[in-house]
């Protein structure tokens, strides 16, 4: 089973767009969408939930009223400012690092779960799919990307497909070290300006700092022809394995639209193009 994962260092270069054409290019795989915090693959591929499983992130402090002895140690070392003058616990605050806990002579709070997001194991037009949902305001998106990564697996290994895509987070926090960590393969897609070139950069950092083989991907070339041919250079220079260039086109937007891939939409030149680009990463994937 090859795994490739699709990031790139900040939202809004297309990173979804791809990687929902390469849904529809792939003919045997599962589609995993890692950006938990902005999921929006589903949008395209329009998946019907199987399986829907609890996501338990970081734990919660409850208090047993019975046994507080209004003491006040908790409210003095909880860092987090999670706990209001009544000594009450504010679930938005709680960071679950159980100091209180610790502090408490009464044995009044206990750590317990709590319910962040939910998995989804789904179908698509286009095959299995592994995706979730992070509730407002929660965290741990990083384990919630494992577990969207385990149950990809899992689709793949029970239904013999031989390749996972990754649709990864933007930036290159907890979550794309997550979304990352073990494929094969990491597409960078970037845009041509002056923050794009800088976000590849180090987004192929940390690829790099993991030994993952990355390739980048330049989309709008033509808005800005020098900062892609900077782009271009850095990828030469560094041994990143340039995919292609992509022109910007309306038709994805159009395509987001209808609910469609690129390749769904449109036989045009960008869908052409696009072709190409994913022929080149599959010999990459393979390689
Ligand atoms: S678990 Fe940590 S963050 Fe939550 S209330 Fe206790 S001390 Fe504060
Ligand atoms: S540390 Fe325990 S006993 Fe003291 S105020 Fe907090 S919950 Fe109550």
């Amino acid at each position: 089973m090859k795994q490739l994962t699709v990031i790139s260092g900040k939202g809004g270069t297309g990173k979804t767009t791809i990687t929902a054409a390469f849904a529809s290019l792939a003919r045997n795989a599962v589609l995993a969408d890692c950006d938990v915090d902005a999921a929006d693959l589903h949008l395209i591929l329009n998946p019907k939930i199987r399986e829907t499983m609890e996501f338990k992130g970081l734990k919660i402090a409850r208090k047993d009223s019975d046994k507080c002895i209004s003491c006040g140690k908790c409210l003095e070392h909880c860092r987090f400012n999670a706990i209001d003058g009544n000594f009450n616990i504010k679930d938005t605050g709680c960071e679950g690092c159980g100091v209180c806990e610790y502090v408490c002579p009464a044995k009044a709070i206990t750590l317990v779960d709590r319910i962040s997001g939910h998995a989804y194991l789904s179908e698509t037009r286009f095959g299995p799919m592994a995706h979730a949902a992070l509730k407002t305001a929660e965290e741990a998106s990083g384990m919630l990307v494992s577990l969207v990564r385990e149950n990809a697996k899992r689709l793949a290994r029970e239904q013999n497909r031989d390749t996972v895509i990754i649709d990864g987070p933007p930036g290159i926090g907890c979550p794309v070290i997550s979304a990352i960590a073990g494929v094969d393969l990491v597409l960078v897609v970037s845009e041509p300006t002056v923050s794009g070139v800088h976000d590849a950069e180090r987004v192929l950092g940390v690829a790099k700092h993991f030994r993952i083989p990355a390739m980048m991907l330049v989309n709008k070339a033509d808005l800005n022809p020098q900062m892609a041919e900077k782009l271009e250079r850095y990828c030469l220079d560094s041994g990143v394995k340039l995919a292609g260039r992509l022109p910007y086109d309306n038709v994805t937007t159009e395509a987001m639209i209808a609910g469609k891939t690129v390749i769904e939409y449109s036989d045009g030149a960008f869908s052409a193009e696009l072709r190409e680009v994913w022929a080149k990463v599959l010999v990459s994937l393979q390689a």
